[in-house]
């Protein structure tokens, strides 16, 4: 098939990506619009030029997902700028993890450090009946998951606002908490590949890469009512010391969860 040497051909240049010919067939899929197994003509030369041109970006080193505008997240699409942070499979043990365990047909939930809102609005639309707040500090993250929540229908269950929460108050009264903040110690952050590309004030948790569970779960705490769920994607190495400092701001029942590549994950604990 003609479209099939296409790809190949584009996928030999994206000799630093170690999924070259996904990374071409999503490419050819958002220039013409149509999933590229699907597309049986061939490019016009207006799609061959921005075709071509993708593909330079990509082999430059700009993610996919950044080029394309969207990532797909708990099967459903995100749409995310550059100041959000590519939504990871990792992440979605996050997710499941509440949508498992919640009881509550209507439960008040809280997205802290929200970007994309992948976190917060898969949540609502799994659990039909919750009310979700997202909050960021940055206004590019806000603009993608507010343009989220319209996508999947979600305006009337959500509300986004811009907070902080190393320096503000939490608002108060939910049920569960959820948080993936940055979480690489700054010196690490330096030299990673992902900082080149991905927002460092998504990425960069300070010092030990722990200043954001300092306060988040304090802040949690005093937000939370009697019985709620705070819950945090954690680094690989990083479940004791997120362990210690749920315990320490009062939290019991904690938890630490793997995700499916084996590695700690997950942290969460209930005020109780
Ligand atoms: N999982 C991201 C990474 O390792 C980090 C996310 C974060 O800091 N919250 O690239």
């Amino acid at each position: 098939m003609v479209i099939d040497g296409v790809i190949r051909k584009a996928a030999k240049r994206l000799t630093a990506s170690q999924t070259p010919l996904l990374d071409a067939r999503a490419i050819l899929s958002f220039v013409t619009g149509t999933e590229s197994h699907l597309l049986f003509r061939e490019l016009t030369p207006d799609e061959e030029r921005r075709f071509e041109e993708l593909i330079d970006r990509r082999s430059a080193g700009e993610p996919v997902a950044y080029i394309t505008g969207e990532k797909e997240f708990m099967g459903y699409r995100f749409r995310l700028n550059r100041d959000c942070l590519i939504p990871r499979p990792d992440t979605e043990t996050v997710v499941e993890n509440i949508i498992d365990t919640n009881r509550l047909p209507q439960p008040k939930i809280l997205d802290l450090c929200c970007g994309s809102g992948c976190i917060g609005l898969s949540l609502a639309l799994f659990i039909k009946g919750a009310r979700v707040s997202l909050c960021d500090i940055s206004l590019g993250a806000l603009k993608m998951a507010d343009e989220n929540s319209k996508l999947h229908g979600l305006a009337d269950r959500t509300e986004i606002f811009r907070l902080d929460v190393l320096r503000e108050p939490l608002p108060v009264g939910f049920d569960i908490i959820v948080s993936n903040p940055p979480y690489i110690p700054s010196r690490v952050t330096d030299k990673l590949q992902v900082t080149k590309t991905e927002p460092r004030l998504a990425l960069d948790g300070g010092d030990d890469g722990l200043d954001f569970y300092r306060v988040i779960t304090t802040k949690a705490y005093e937000s939370l009512v009697q019985g709620g769920v705070l819950a945090c994607e954690i680094g690989w190495d990083q479940a004791e010391a997120v362990s210690a400092l749920f315990g320490g701001a009062g939290f019991g029942n904690i938890l630490v969860k793997k995700d499916y590549g084996g590695n700690d994950r997950l942290v969460r604990g209930e005020k109780v």
